[in-house]
C-alpha cells in the first residue's frame, strides 16, 4: 500500500523544515511588488520584481542573506500564510492551509522543477522591472499586471 505524501496528510504546522521548503513552487509571484488599493484595500500584482530575484530561475539569488540585504521580505510562517492576503491563490502554502491539492505542476507531483515555468504560474518572461529601477512610487502604475496567470 502506497504511503500518501506529507502535503496530503500534514498541516503547515507539522511540517518539518526540508518539507516547508519544498512547498514552495518556485513560482516568484511573491517576490513582485504588490500595490493596495487605499479605499477598497484590494491588492494589485506589479511585474517589478525584487532586486535579489533571479528573472530566469525566478528564485531568489540570495535566499541566505535575503533578510539582510532586503529587510521587508517576509519570512513565511504558518502564521504569515494565514494572515496576508497577497499570496497567489496558486501558492502551495496557500494551497496546503486551505486543504487543497497541489496543481499537477508543482514539482512535488509532476518531480520537476520546470513545469511551472512551462504551465505558465511562475513569473519567467513577466518581469518588466527590478524595485531598483524605480525612481518615484508612481513608477509602478507603468508595471500593473496585465494578465491573470493562470491557476
Ligand atoms: S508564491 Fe508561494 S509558491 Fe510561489 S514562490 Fe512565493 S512562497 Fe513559493
Ligand atoms: S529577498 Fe529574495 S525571497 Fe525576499 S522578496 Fe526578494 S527575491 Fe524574494
Amino acid at each position: 500500500m502506497h504511503q500518501k505524501p506529507f502535503w496530503k496528510t500534514k498541516m503547515l504546522d507539522e511540517l518539518n523544515r526540508s518539507e516547508w521548503e519544498s512547498l514552495c513552487d518556485g513560482c516568484g509571484r511573491c517576490c513582485l511588488h504588490k500595490l493596495e488599493d487605499e479605499d477598497t484595500e484590494e491588492i494589485y500584482f506589479t511585474t517589478v520584481a525584487c532586486t535579489l530575484l533571479d528573472a530566469g530561475t525566478c528564485q531568489c539569488s540570495d535566499y541566505v542573506h535575503r533578510k539582510k540585504k532586503v529587510p521587508d521580505c517576509v519570512f513565511l510562517t504558518p502564521e504569515i500564510v494565514r494572515t496576508v492576503d497577497w499570496l497567489p491563490e496558486t501558492c502551495g502554502y496557500r494551497l496546503i492551509d486551505e486543504g487543497r491539492d497541489l496543481y499537477w505542476w508543482h514539482p512535488l507531483v509532476s518531480g520537476s522543477p520546470d513545469t511551472v515555468h512551462e504551465a505558465g504560474i511562475s513569473v519567467r518572461g513577466k518581469i518588466t522591472a527590478f524595485d531598483h529601477e524605480m525612481k518615484e512610487d508612481e513608477d509602478y502604475f507603468d508595471h500593473m499586471m496585465r494578465d491573470e496567470l493562470p491557476s
